[in-house]
């Protein structure tokens, strides 16, 4: 793999430095919400992960407002029926390594890899149980202004993370509910049907393991980073959160923030991705030979 030059690395190096200043400054004249202590909870409760495959599909089922599997599955049955088949037989449908879950993946730089592949679509996303409780966007939206110059934006990681992947060719997500994850992926496989959709996304452990399946169904391949702090661990707060009602606040901690930006400076390179291509780069080579 081609690592990113001294030049983009130190570049990001300071872009990351100097959000974390104003950040640290906002920080002190305005004062966020936030979680005192990170709660001890169990991530899934043991009776809501019995049959979790079955809820899930279940779920995904009932609450098809978007109507995915009519406008995605039952137009292509054999081929999605066959992946999720595939999926439902495998005794894991990921990996997991601490805060982070591999979908077809096994480490974070073969991630890294396919984002700079021009042949990937890649989707960051993000949940939005752990937008601030003031995020002028408003929390159950699938918005974020960004705003650099408001004292909220400022603080948020989402934020740092939209900041700094301005030089990555990606499709910004802000997630809402399990289906609107599904209906974005459905709809990059329709939009890019010769590209490898790639994700990087943040959501709580009941999220990653119910989409889990669904993700093979669709053959994409991605990391979900698992959320902690006020988690949603049984159905009855998933299903709650997914109609917008989520009074706690999520958290992506600081070691796995970090591990996140690691990826996210790793696949720098200019927007102008074509021109760094090797395909690009062999056509000007021929050029220069003639
Ligand atoms: S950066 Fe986006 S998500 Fe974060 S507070 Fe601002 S609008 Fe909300």
């Amino acid at each position: 793999m081609k690592k990113p030059s001294l030049q983009i690395l130190q570049d990001f190096e300071i872009k990351k430095k100097n959000w974390e200043e104003k950040a640290n400054k906002a920080k002190r004249e305005h004062p966020l919400k936030i979680l005192k202590t990170l709660p001890k909870m169990v991530f899934i409760t043991k009776s809501t992960h019995r049959f979790l495959r079955l809820k899930a599909l279940i779920y995904l089922l009932k609450y098809d407002s978007m109507n995915l599997v009519k406008k995605y599955v039952l137009k292509n049955p054999l081929k999605y029926g066959f992946r999720l088949l595939k999926s439902y037989i495998s005794i894991f449908s990921y990996t997991q390594k601490d805060d982070f879950f591999f979908y077809n993946l096994k480490t974070k730089k073969e991630l890294v890899q396919k984002i700079k592949d021009p042949h990937s679509h890649f989707i960051l996303g993000f949940s939005y149980c752990h937008k601030p409780f003031e995020c002028p966007s408003g929390r159950f939206t699938d918005q974020c202004v960004n705003d650099p110059q408001n004292p909220v934006c400022k603080q948020c990681f989402i934020g740092k993370c939209v900041y700094l992947s301005e030089n990555i060719a990606h499709q910004p997500l802000f997630i809402k509910t399990v289906h609107h994850i599904g209906e974005k992926m459905f709809e990059a496989c329709k939009q890019y049907p010769k590209k490898k959709i790639v994700f990087l996304i943040t959501a709580c452990e009941l999220t990653l393991k119910m989409f889990a399946d669904w993700g093979n169904m669709l053959g994409i391949q991605g990391i979900g980073v698992r959320l902690q702090g006020r988690v949603c661990n049984t159905m009855k707060a998933f299903e709650l959160s997914e109609n917008g009602i989520k009074p706690g606040l999520t958290v992506v901690t600081k070691s796995t923030q970090e591990e996140i930006l690691t990826i996210l400076r790793d696949c720098q390179f200019p927007l102008d991705f074509k021109k760094t291509s090797p395909k690009f780069r062999f056509k000007k080579l021929i050029s220069k030979l003639r």
